[in-house]
């Protein structure tokens, strides 16, 4: 089952287009040029102007090799150390074995014990793998040697591979060390389709270079990639990166954690709680939460007086999540619809999902083209109900509904586009994947894959919206007073805390209240 955590940011698209523009940009090869004449005009003179060619082209490979790419030796300037990771302790633990044998590598020799060679570690980008790495060289007090996997996709033959060659030379003479090759996923993608010949042979060379090794080396390599599924199977053999560590979002007490360690040496005010903002930030990675820290950090230091407070840390949350608040564009009459929009996501929400408290709503735009927002932080929960998704698709198709019986028909916009297609594949999911409808056994999306048939289902899908925007349909008209309401307040207001949101939709609604979630 899926974990349904992420939060959710229902959003009003002002304008369903957005331009891509793409430039290009040509080169002119004067060189190439000047040679073409060469051999057109001076016969005679051709064998001169091909070695011309050849030296240059090999004068562009030698370049290509060196320029833009180093090996990145840290960890004597900085060293960090576990203490500089917090929650990852299921990481912290796999990683403090490896610790020990790199410290002593001659010990588990003489145990006969084989180390693994290669360390994969896997999980969304932020979550800490690049400093669990460096983590472990620290803790070990060894060279930590870094490169990136894109460093060895190069469009030359033989560069990717001569690169691996040279790192594991480099690394061999430090002796024991850490060598750690971050995006794997790019020189190590898998190899069925079109993999191009330079691909094949770095990976080749860097699995060689790999089985080279033994226990005596006191060498580790530790690999790092947000898409592990993409991995070449090659890869993950024995012998090769056998140990697989995965490396999570955190969960509300590792948030805490880590927005302890990040807080250490800023002056927080006392009406700061950070127990609440790790309530908050549900899905964040380590990084933005770091980065979250920093933000507020940089705006208390503006306004220096003397410390961080509560309204830093929230408008560094706001700004993490939603982007910068920016001037609303918006004509009246396309605010007027856009916070009816967003009164309709916050009215069925806190009528159908409660348990999802409703910390923001906006008709501000937030970046990527949204004009407004809800946003919503669900309860963490690992199993989902069909009626807690069933109120999920509610909450998201309530913007549409609420814009629809207000405005009618004719004035449908655009702004509901990504609503409704996050609460189709809510939909799909539940009647193809989970069986919540007809065959409750039966996965049609696997059957369709086995069997050849083809997946259907769809009419299924949209029987299943068309009751779900019914329901919310009538819910809202029940209670269309506090969608008013709420509307005119965000006009005022533009944005306005869950809390003072909730407070205008309880005053407003009619007497009867659905049976909640
Ligand atoms: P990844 O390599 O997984 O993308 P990074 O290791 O680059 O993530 O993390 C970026 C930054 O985020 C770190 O330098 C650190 O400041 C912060 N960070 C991420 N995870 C943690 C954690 N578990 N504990 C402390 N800081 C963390
Ligand atoms: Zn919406
Ligand atoms: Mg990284």
């Amino acid at each position: 089952m899926k974990r349904m955590t992420t939060i959710l940011m229902t959003s009003t698209l002002v304008t369903a287009l957005s331009a891509a523009v793409l430039s290009l940009t040509m080169y002119s090869r004067p060189q190439q040029r000047a040679l073409l004449i060469q051999i057109l005009i001076v016969l005679s003179m051709a064998g001169l102007v091909l070695f011309a060619t050849f030296s240059y082209r090999r004068r562009r490979l030698a370049a290509a090799m060196g320029e833009g790419w180093k090996i990145s030796e840290k960890g004597k300037q900085n060293p960090c150390t576990f203490s500089d990771v917090a929650a990852n302790e299921q990481a912290l633990h796999s990683l403090s074995e490896l610790r020990d044998y790199l410290k002593c590598p001659d010990k588990y020799v003489r145990y006969g014990a084989r180390m693994p060679r290669g360390v994969l570690l896997y999980g969304p980008p932020g979550t800490g793998k690049t400093l669990l790495a460096r983590a472990l060289a620290g803790e070990a007090g060894v060279p930590f040697f870094a490169l990136s996997g894109s460093d060895f996709v190069e469009k030359y033959v033989g560069v990717g591979a001569s690169r691996v060659r040279a790192l594991f030379r480099k690394a061999r003479k430090a002796g024991r060390c850490v060598i750690f090759i971050d995006e794997i996923d790019a020189m190590g993608k898998r190899r069925d389709d079109n993999v191009s010949d330079e691909r094949d042979q770095t990976l080749n060379a860097l699995l060689s270079e790999m089985s080279g090794f033994y226990t005596g080396d006191g060498v580790i390599v530790i690999a790092a990639t947000n898409r592990i599924e993409a991995l070449d199977p090659a890869l993950l053999r024995p012998g090769r990166f056998d140990r697989q560590i995965e490396v999570g979002l955190p969960g509300r007490a590792q948030r805490l954690s880590i927005l302890k360690l990040h807080s250490q040496g800023k002056p927080l005010n006392a009406d700061v709680s950070l127990e609440e903002l790790a309530a908050q930030t549900v899905s964040f990675s380590g990084a933005s939460l770091e980065n979250l820290l920093n933000e507020a950090a940089l705006a208390a230091a503006e306004r220096d007086d003397g410390g961080i407070d509560r309204r830093d840390l929230q408008q560094a949350f706001y700004r993490t999540i939603a982007g910068a608040d920016r001037e609303i564009i918006a004509s009246e009459r396309e605010r007027n619809i856009i916070a009816v929009h967003e009164s309709g996501h916050a009215v069925a929400s806190r009528l159908l999902a409660p348990q999802n408290r409703l910390a923001r709503v906006s008709i501000l735009p937030a970046g990527h083209g949204a004009a407004g927002y809800n946003l919503c932080i669900p309860e963490e929960r690992v199993m989902v109900e069909k009626r807690h998704m069933e109120n999920q698709i509610q909450v998201l198709l309530a913007g549409r509904a609420a814009e629809q019986l207000v405005f009618g028909n004719e004035a449908l916009t655009a702004g509901a586009s990504s609503d409704l297609a996050r609460a189709t594949e809510l939909a799909a999911t539940m009647v193809m994947e989970l069986g919540m409808y007809d065959d409750p056994a039966v996965s049609l999306k696997a059957l369709g894959h086995l069997c050849g048939t083809g997946i259907g289902g769809a009419e299924a899908c949209r029987a299943l919206l068309g009751e779900m925007y019914t329901r919310v349909s009538k819910l809202l008209a029940a209670h269309i007073g506090a969608i008013d309401a709420l509307a005119s307040a965000l006009l005022r207001a533009e944005s306005l805390e869950g809390d003072a949101a909730g407070r205008i939709i309880d005053d407003h609604l009619s007497i009867e209240r659905p049976e909640s979630a």
